[in-house]
């Protein structure tokens, strides 16, 4: 089951980011290369933030459909 993380979900609303992956990791990957492109955070050097993204991940059913 894919992993999927929103920038909505972490409480950046709106931004309609969306990254999802087989692993966590994947994921997380992901959202750090927006997070700095996008919003200027690294969050390889705030490991709150990347703790609460990870957080943030949750399983995709696949009942959000997406884009
Ligand atoms: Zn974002």
């Amino acid at each position: 089951m894919a992993k999927t993380f929103t920038c909505r979900d972490a409480g950046l609303v709106g931004c309609g980011f969306r990254a999802s992956g087989q692993t966590e990791d994947e994921v997380v990957t992901k959202a750090v290369a927006h997070a700095r492109q996008r919003h200027g955070v690294d969050l390889t050097q705030a490991k709150t933030l990347e703790r609460y993204a990870r957080s943030a991940i949750r399983e995709d059913s696949g009942r959000r459909g997406g884009r």
